[in-house]
């Protein structure tokens, strides 16, 4: 089809799309035509049915990346006159307490360790102390090292306080289920080219009906205004903006493919395969993982460097593509570290490709000895 080598992405998105997904975009659509408007229309179905709400709630799509969401999300529903606590051990906490600051949005933060999940207890006293926190927001796999945060256990006492919540579930959404039954939010926002294996170009707000509409004239910026998009939408069935149309195409053949591979749980059963199969691989040809086996995610793994003078991240990234794999830095302040995304269009046979690959990647650039040492190893 291209003259492009053909590689995998071992990335949490963008990530590797099947042809079918691909092929999908081969047709022009006109923004305002009736096709469109009914693949629209679709893919808002799709989701919430993935995400497994009534019809109290309602998906608000929007062109851009999954942070155009988390911006309009925060927006819209805390903005001018809400107070957001927002729970930071990672780099996606960090971008939604970075969004609070460019809006001017009221916040305040519960800082844990990049490898510490914030608890319910902590949340409580928080929301104890301050009656003027409004909305609390949490990042459910804070993708920045793949730690899974108590979401479910935080949500009970965020409703308990008769407080709102909102859910960055961008890198698991359609994989780890979150019943709203048991896990209340106001919303849960998520993009195309996560889990559910669409390509990037527009996310996702599954939000609470009755929560958006109260939200109206509250978001201070125009393009990220989730009650307008929707409220136009609603009125139109077309977008407020150009829409994002080979996107959503490609995202209503990735629909139907996670339904046909049997949704939540079949996709989880493959994704835990590949990590289980990466980790079992990497740590026995000396590797460590920066988690213990319970805070793994099947999302995304986290190895330490190995702890050799001839490691060079860049050169160890290159030599893997040149085996046909597509790895990611580390994102850790700490130490050295690179992750291994464990989602996409692949099953558990590649992923002992990819780790074949590494090893030989790193051997090329003279790396022998892949553990991290005595160094490291407190961390593992
Ligand atoms: C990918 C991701 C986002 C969105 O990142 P973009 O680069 O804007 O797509 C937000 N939160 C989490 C937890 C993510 O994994």
């Amino acid at each position: 089809m291209t003259n492009r080598p053909e590689h995998y992405l071992l990335t949490p998105g963008p990530l590797t799309t099947s042809m079918r997904v691909k092929e999908a975009m081969l047709t022009d659509w006109g923004s305002w035509d009736e096709d469109f408007q009914a693949l629209t229309r679709q893919m808002r179905a799709g989701v919430c049915k993935a995400a497994g709400v009534d019809d109290s709630y309602t998906c608000v799509p929007l062109q851009g990346s999954g942070t155009f969401a988390v911006e309009a999300a925060i927006s819209t529903l805390v903005g001018r006159t809400g107070k957001l606590l927002v729970l930071v051990n990672g780099a996606y906490g960090e971008r939604i307490v970075k969004i609070c600051t460019c809006a001017g949005i009221a916040y305040d933060t519960l800082a844990t360790p990049e490898t510490q999940a914030a608890s319910a207890e902590q949340v409580d006293e928080m929301l104890h102390n301050d009656p003027n926190i409004t909305h609390v927001a949490i990042v459910q796999c804070e993708t920045s090292i793949g730690i899974m945060n108590k979401t479910e256990e935080i949500a009970q006492t965020v409703k308990a306080h008769n407080r709102r919540l909102i859910i960055d579930a961008m890198s698991a959404f359609g994989v780890l289920q979150l019943d709203p039954v048991k896990v209340p939010y106001d919303a849960i926002i998520a993009s195309a080219n996560k889990c559910l294996e669409g390509v990037p170009g527009a996310g996702f707000v599954v939000v609470k009906t009755d929560a958006l509409k109260a939200s109206k004239g509250n978001c201070p910026s125009l393009s990220l205004d989730l009650v307008d998009q929707w409220e136009y939408m609603e009125k139109t069935g077309q977008w407020r903006f150009t829409p994002p149309t080979h996107v959503i195409s490609a995202f209503i053949q990735a629909l139907d493919e996670y339904e046909a591979e049997g949704g939540a749980k079949a996709r989880l059963a493959r994704y835990t395969l590949n990590k289980d199969t990466l980790v079992a691989e990497m740590r026995a040809a000396g590797f460590q993982t920066l988690l213990p086996d319970e805070d793994l995610s099947p999302i995304i793994v986290t190895f330490l460097a190995p702890d050799e003078d001839a490691y060079e991240f860049k050169a160890f990234y290159q030599a893997v593509k040149e085996r046909g794999f597509l790895i990611y830095p580390g994102k850790m302040t700490e130490v050295e570290s690179f992750r291994i995304g464990c989602i996409g269009h692949f099953d558990h046979t590649i992923m002992r490709k990819a780790v074949t690959a590494i090893q030989g990647g790193l051997r090329a650039i003279g790396v022998t000895n892949f553990s991290a040492g005595q160094l490291n190893s407190r961390a593992g």
